[in-house]
Order: C-alpha cells, then structure tokens, then sequence
C-alpha cells in the first residue's frame, strides 16, 4: 500500500467531496478521477487510489435532476407572470438554461457522490487499497 493512501479513519468527508466535485481524486485532490465527461477512472494517475469500486449509479442523475427541477420550475412560473413573453421564447431559454445547467452539474455530483463513498468507506472503499 502507497504511503500516500489514507485510511478510512482518516478520510474528512467534506473536503473529500470538494475534491470530488472538483472531479479530483477524492485521496490526493491533483489527479482528474474522469476519463471524458462521466466515465470514471479505475485509478487516480497521481496516487493510484482505486475508483472502480463507485456505485453511484443512478445518484448523480437524480440528485441533477432534483436540483435543476427545483430551481427551473419556480423560475418558469416567476418569468411566466412577471414579463409575460412569448410561449416560444420562453421554451428556448428554459431549455438552454436546464440543458446546460444539468450538463454543468452531473459530472461534478459525480465526482462529489463519488468522493462522499470514498470517504465514508461505502462498497469497495471499505477496503485500504
Ligand atoms: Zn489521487
């Protein structure tokens, strides 16, 4: 085991999901944990801490989707009653607006509900490898 890889006593959570919402190596914070947009790396290039052991599953998507809905829909009704706009106009800035802020938020929830397993040992990350 590499000096550099720490125990699970001695994983903080928060800064750990900082890092993770960084999209860095939930252990070091310098390697990227992503190989592309979503796909997760099976071990940090920096510090080799394994990362195949995730199950984020279907998380990031939901808590994205959480997010987005609970900030689009009370900001539709708002624009709706105060300006009025055309139907039109009106679907293509939400659209642009959920679009893009869910492909700003899923990898980056990714990478935090990633490095909140890490640190709390879940799955695979029980295991100090
Ligand atoms: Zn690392």
């Amino acid at each position: 085991m590499s000096d550099s890889v720490n125990t699970i006593e001695q994983r903080e959570t928060w800064p750990a999901v900082w890092k993770g919402w960084r999209r860095k190596c939930p252990n070091c914070g310098t390697g990227p944990m992503m190989r592309g947009y979503l796909k997760v790396r099976d071990a940090c290039p920096v510090c080799r801490q394994e990362l195949h052991h995730h199950r984020a599953d279907d998380g990031p998507a939901y808590l994205t989707i959480l997010i987005v809905g609970h900030l689009m829909a009370p900001g539709l009704h708002i624009a709706f009653t105060t300006w009025r706009p055309e139907p039109l106009i009106l679907f293509t800035i939400f659209a642009v607006l959920c679009v893009g802020l869910s492909l700003y938020l899923l990898p980056r929830l990714k990478g935090a509900m990633i490095a909140f397993q890490w640190a709390r040992g879940l799955h695979g990350f029980s295991q100090t490898s």
